[in-house]
This record gives C-alpha cells, structure tokens and sequence, in this order.
C-alpha cells in the first residue's frame, strides 16, 4: 500500500504535500523510471526546475503514472522554477511555457523565481546543465541584466490561472532563495500573494527569523537540502567534504534510535513536524521509500531543540562571486 502523505494548504488555496521528490541532478535517463517509481511509492509532488534539465523525463514519468491509472493529473503537485536568464518579462513567459511544455501535464502547482538575481538572456538550446551560472565552457559567470524583482513577480502573476485569466497555466506562484528585505519588497506590490518560499534549510542552516517571517505572511516554507552536506559532496564542494555529516552527529543518532528511525527520517521529521515541506532527493527506491515514510512519527519539542542547536549558519548552495545573493 502506498503511503499517503499529509498536504498544506497555501495561501493560493491549493493543497501541497508535505513531502516531495527532489529531482536535482537526477539523470536525465533515469529520470521517468525514478519519477514514475515515486509516485508509484506514493508520492504526489515532485520539485523540478529549469535549471535542472530533467523537466521532460521527469513529466514522461508522470504521464505514465496517469496513463497506466496509478494517479489523476489532478493528484500530483508539480513544482517548477524560472531560471536567472529569464527575469524580463516576455522571456520569464516564453521559458514558463517552454518549461510547462516540456512538462507536458496542461499546468504546473506552483512556479518559483529561482534565484532573486537576473543575469543576461542567454539562448535556451545553449543554456544545459551544469552550465547555469555561466558561460557553457564555465569560464565566467555570466553578466548580470538589469531587471528589477517587480518585473518578473508581475511577469509571473500573469501565469497564473484565474477568472480573469483562463488561459494562465500555473496555479501558484512563489519564490526561493530570498531573504527579507526583497520577500518584504515583494508584498508591497504583489496582486498575488506569494505561496511558497524556497531556502536552503538543515540543523547547519537554521534560519529561524526568516522562518518566522514567512509564517507571520502566510507564507509556506519548502526546506531544501534538508541532508545539509550529503546533496553537496556529489560537487566535490570543500566544506561539505571536510564537515560531520549530518546522519553522523550525536543529536541526530541518538535520536534516531530512539525512535527505530533512520538518520535520514529524523532530519525530514524535524522539518515536516514545525510545518516546513520538504523535497529530498534520492536515487535509490529504497531511500526515497524510506523518505516518505517520514511523517509517521513524531519527536518531542526536546529532540526538536537539541536538532536545532546543531544551527553554525552554514550554507552550501551560495553561487560564485561576483553574484552575492546572501551577502
Ligand atoms: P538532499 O538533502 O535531498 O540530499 C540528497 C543526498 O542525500 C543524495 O546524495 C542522496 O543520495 C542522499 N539521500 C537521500 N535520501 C537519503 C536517506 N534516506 N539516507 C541517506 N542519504 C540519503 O539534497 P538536495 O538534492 O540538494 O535537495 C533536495 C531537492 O531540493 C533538490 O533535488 C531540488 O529539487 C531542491 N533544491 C532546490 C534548490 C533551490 O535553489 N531552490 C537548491 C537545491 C536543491
């Protein structure tokens, strides 16, 4: 029997489940199999994105989910993301559309700005992974482009499916990697409210305050990373490398014991329980069973604090100078 995930509703009133499949650098070939056994598993939202380069293996697993019965379209929550390149307000419609189509499912859940930075247009068929923050031979970052965060919010609410907008192909929108001066920007002039914020969010990594912001906005926070080092160590990154993973600390051990739980189970528990979604990715079906199951237990307020208080502020997925993003 597959397990049924508990969902949040968002301020766009959609329901949204608390766990989801992460499909960064998951190959595109394997990518339909992996989608399609997730959903098989039980799950029903996957987080992709343009940038991941997987969006159209990733919807053909989908659609052979829906076309051999084990789901509706309606049951799945797809997640997709506007990549830098794309903030000016006619290419942020071209690339959703693009990617929608690639997805090839009529809709996406919820559309996200990536990452609160424009860099200069950069043609789509050039533009693969992992090249994304520069040039495709990697050699420099690419320019940044004059777009103001006004522009492609408003660009993204006219995605947005409404009575006003039948045609709009996406249900709602959000934002990641923002912090609170330009999430506070962002409501001053938004016409739709944001729905989700994405960010980086592991007991290395806790951000309580901004944490605090979003809920106090009505504001869902998807936690991603939420293995903090493990996704960082297949990118050969210094710190991830050379940090106590965290399976391997004494906090998290202990109580995983304590509740005959995986490491891995009590880092999803100890987001999905203070209300955070989560998203994590694996490639192996066990794990990603394994991840699901996640939310069938709960850990004391004490087991939540001594989790927590592993917090050093340290990010991994901080993009390369000159682009300053967290400064
Ligand atoms: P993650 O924390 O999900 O970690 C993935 C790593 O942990 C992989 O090496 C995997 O093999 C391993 N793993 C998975 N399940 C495990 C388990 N139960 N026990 C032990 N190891 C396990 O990291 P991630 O992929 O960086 O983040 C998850 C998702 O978040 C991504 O796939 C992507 O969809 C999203 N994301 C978004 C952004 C953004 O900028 N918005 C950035 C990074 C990731």
């Amino acid at each position: 029997m597959a397990v049924k995930t508990p969902t949040v509703k968002l301020a766009s009133g959609y329901e949204m489940p608390i766990v989801g499949f992460g499909i960064w650098k998951v190959p595109q070939e394997t990518c339909a199999d992996q989608v399609y056994n997730a959903i098989k598993l039980g799950y029903r939202h996957i987080d992709g994105a343009w940038d991941y380069g997987n969006s159209a293996e990733a919807g053909q697993g989908v659609r052979r989910a829906i076309e051999e019965g084990i789901v509706k379209r309606e049951d799945v929550f797809i997640t997709s993301k506007l990549w830098n390149n794309y903030h000016a307000r006619d290419r942020a419609h071209e690339m959703a559309k693009l990617e929608n189509e690639a997805w090839g499912l009529g809709y996406l859940d919820l559309f996200l700005i990536h990452f609160p930075v424009s860099q200069e247009f950069i043609p789509y068929e050039q533009l693969r992974y992992p090249a994304f923050w520069s040039d495709k031979e990697q050699t420099k970052v690419t320019p940044f482009k004059q777009v103001p965060i006004q522009e492609t919010w408003k660009a993204i609410e006219e995605l947005v499916q409404t009575k006003e907008n039948p045609n709009g192909f996406v249900k709602s929108i959000g934002v990641s990697n923002f912090q609170a001066q330009l999430i506070y920007d962002v409501l001053s002039y938004a016409k739709i409210h944001p729905s989700v914020l994405q960010i980086e969010h592991h007991p290395y990594l806790t951000q309580p305050d901004l944490i605090a912001l979003a809920r106090e906005n009505n504001i869902t926070v998807t936690g991603y990373s939420t293995f903090g080092p493990q996704s960082f160590l297949e990118m050969d990154h210094a710190v991830a490398k050379t940090i106590k993973p965290l399976f391997e600390t004494d906090a998290v051990k202990s109580v995983a014991t304590k509740h005959g739980k995986s490491p891995g189970q009590v880092l999803l528990r100890w987001c999905t329980q203070r209300g955070i979604i989560v998203i994590p990715k694996s490639n192996s079906v066990e794990r990603l069973k394994q991840n699901l199951e996640s939310s069938t237990f709960d850990l004391s307020e004490d087991e939540i604090k001594q989790i927590s208080a592993l917090n050093v502020n340290l990010r991994f997925n901080n993009p390369p100078a000159p682009i300053r993003i967290f400064a």
